[in-house]
């Protein structure tokens, strides 16, 4: 497999630089620190809240939430008891907040969680929950910043609304160019090279319906 494609999975990080004690695709950091300067002139404290995350990060994610050692939760943010359910039943409840090991847009570096420190009262405390990020919610007057401002520094919301796979994460933001050369590596060929050499809870029913997978969660975004 080539390097750009191991980037890609989140299985070879030599692509990533430290920005604001997080790590990033090198090719992301103009774009990104322009658009930092950019938030804070507009009086928001541009924080991140999550950058990279390779592989093993990510899989040990999915293994504690198909073991039940964390909690899955549905989309009213209540856990789900998955006693009566099958494997197959549970990998598509955890895919509706967390990507399977080696497809997550978090592996590429150009993809960052975001929000306004110092829109958060003292006492309150970052959730990232949608309501945050809408009307009334603490990030809203961001939200809607980013909203008109974001593809002027070259990056979108991949997950700005419910589309029937991942669930809407106002609070990420992807780099287009970059992620877009990352995602052409991301296919069910090379996702499924990844998982089968790994430790992944469920595998057996992940590979089973890896290509419906692929299309309702993985590639299922926001045009850009
Ligand atoms: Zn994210």
């Amino acid at each position: 497999m080539s390097t750009i494609a191991l980037q890609a999975l989140g299985l070879e990080t030599s692509h990533l630089v430290d920005y604001q004690d997080r790590l990033v695709h090198n090719q992301i950091v103009n774009d990104l620190d322009a658009l930092n300067k950019a938030v804070k002139a507009a009086g928001f404290e541009f924080t991140i809240a999550s950058a990279h995350r390779d592989f093993h990060r990510q899989a040990s994610i999915w293994n504690a939430k198909f073991s039940g050692k964390r909690s899955i939760l549905d989309k009213n943010s209540i856990p789900i008891d998955t006693d009566s359910l099958t494997d197959s039943e549970i990998v598509e409840s955890i895919m509706l907040f967390s990507a399977l090991p080696g497809a997550s847009r978090h592996h590429f570096g150009s993809d960052l969680d975001i929000y306004a420190k110092n829109c958060l009262a003292p006492h309150e405390s970052l959730q990232l929950e949608p309501w945050e990020y809408q009307s009334g919610g603490p990030f809203y007057e961001f939200s809607c910043w980013l909203e008109s401002s974001l593809s002027e520094f070259g990056f979108f919301k991949p997950y700005d609304k419910y589309r029937g796979g991942v669930a809407a994460e106002p609070w990420h933001i992807s780099h287009i160019k970059t992620a877009n050369m990352m995602t052409k590596c991301v296919t069910p060929n090379t996702i499924r090279d990844a998982i089968a050499k790994q430790n992944i809870l469920g595998k057996a029913a992940i590979l089973a319906e890896l290509p419906r997978l692929y299309t309702q969660y993985v590639t299922n975004i926001a045009k850009n």
